[in-house]
Order: structure tokens, then sequence, then C-alpha cells
């Protein structure tokens, strides 16, 4: 048995508790001894978090739930892994669950031909879908589900207390999840779940990559007017609204304006 480093009360995550970088975070939340998983990462990483989560003295027959965040191959490739051994409940959005029943390469990220990324994405079936609004509970433990597409279609965040399980909303250097119309990203949901979580009294987030950190209005701010930016932008493609240029050079054109 080994130490456990909780971050949080009822909090573990499994980055932290090795003391090195596995992959994607790996939350653990438990109440006494259930427990439940938020992301498991790649399938290459499943045996270690498995093996950690025994030498942390977790039954893993106390495996309440499997919660993905998204559909994202960083994130969910190991979950057919993970719940062939621990056989407890997979959870997340509907969008999440079309996605990886069909084992849909394009929209988890498994496959950029053009990069030449080609990775496996088991299929796997969720049991229960969830939805804004919706609460998780584990023991005395409650989780409230938010929706918040953006990043992709299928993105879920979790609030408990003054924690937000934050997925790939914004990382601490103000990054955010990458935009890819591929799968699903779209601006203008993306723009209004940053608001939504930059306007909530949360107190800590905790995201899917990356250090935990204290919710920095100032950063979300500066995230959302970048991304305000970037729904104007030809750097987005498809994914960005109008391109003002276009508008401008119709005029140039109509009124004979030459270069110079
Ligand atoms: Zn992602």
């Amino acid at each position: 048995m080994i130490h456990r480093k909780p971050i949080f009360p009822n909090v573990i995550e499994m980055n932290y508790q090795a003391g090195q970088r596995i992959g994607c975070n790996v939350y653990l939340v438990f109440d006494g001894s259930e427990w439940l998983l938020i992301d498991i990462g790649y399938e290459e990483t499943v045996d270690e978090i498995v093996d950690l989560i025994r030498q942390l003295d977790f039954p893993l027959a106390q495996c309440k739930k499997l919660v993905a965040t998204h559909a994202d191959v960083d994130h969910v490739q190991g979950l057919a892994k993970i719940a062939s051994v621990v056989k407890a409940e997979v959870v997340g959005h509907r969008l999440a669950a079309e996605a990886l029943a069909a084992g849909d390469k394009i929209k988890t990220f498994a496959e950029i031909d053009a990069q030449d990324i080609h990775l496996d994405m088991p299929q796997v079936q969720f049991d229960t879908l969830l939805d804004e609004g919706d609460l998780i509970r584990l023991g005395g433990l409650e989780l409230e589900v938010w929706y918040t597409p953006g990043h992709t279609d299928s993105q879920l965040s979790f609030r408990m207390g003054n924690l937000l399980f934050s997925a790939d909303n914004i990382y601490r250097d103000g990054c955010v999840g990458a935009i890819d119309a591929h799968h699903g990203s779209d601006i203008q949901a993306f723009i209004k779940s940053l608001r939504r979580i930059r306007s909530s009294d949360v107190e800590w987030l905790l995201p899917s990559h990356g250090p935990i950190f204290r919710k920095d209005d100032d950063l979300l701010d500066r995230a959302i007017s970048r991304l305000e930016g970037y729904l104007h932008m030809a750097d987005f493609g498809t994914c960005a609204i109008d391109w003002p240029l276009m508008d401008e050079w119709d005029k140039e054109l109509a009124s004979g304006k030459m270069p110079k």
C-alpha cells in the first residue's frame, strides 16, 4: 500500500499521485471505499493506473463509475480496457457515447491521416448518458454535470463544491482545448462555456491536462476575448463565422480600387 496524496478532500489525481506525468489528468473521486474515475487516458497506461489504484487500497469492485469528459482519444482510448477490469458503469454525454460506440476515429482525433497519426480507438458502450443538470452521487458526494461544449460537442465538466473538473476548457497558461472542425469544435459554444465558468463562484479548476489552478478571471477574460477574435479570422477555417477582409475586398472591387 502506498500513501494517498489527495489534492483536495475526496480527490486524488493520478499524475500528482505518481509524482510524474502519466498522461491526461485522471481524477479519482472517493467517499469511503466507493470511488469513480474521471477520464482514463491512453490504453497503454491503464495497467499502471489500475496498479496505482490497487496500491492506494481502493477495492476495484467499489468503482461506481467511469466518467468520460468527452470523446477524445487521449482521454478515453483506455476506457474499454478499464471497463473490462473494474466493471463499473461507463457514463458521459450522448454525443461522446455515439462516437465511442462507433469507434469513430476522426471525431476522436485517433486518425489524422495528413500527420500520419493512426491510433486505435476501441469501441465502448456507455451505460448511462449524462447531460446538463444531472447529478452524479457517490457516497455522500454530489457532482453536478455541466454541459460545456466548444472544444468538442460532447464535453462535460463536473462541479463538486468549490471545485470544477473543467476538462479541456482552459489550462493554467490560458490555452484552451484544440479547436478543430473535425471533432465538432464550435467557437461560439466555447465562448459560452468559458463565460459560464468565468461567472461561476467555483474556486478551483481541475483541468484534464496540466496543473490544477485557482480560477483566474483575468485569465478567463483573456481567453474569451482571444476566442472572440478567432470567430472572425481565416486562421480558424470553417470554425470562424466570417472573415471581414472579404467584405472589405467586395467593396474595393466594386469601387475599382487597385493595389498600390
Ligand atoms: Zn480533448
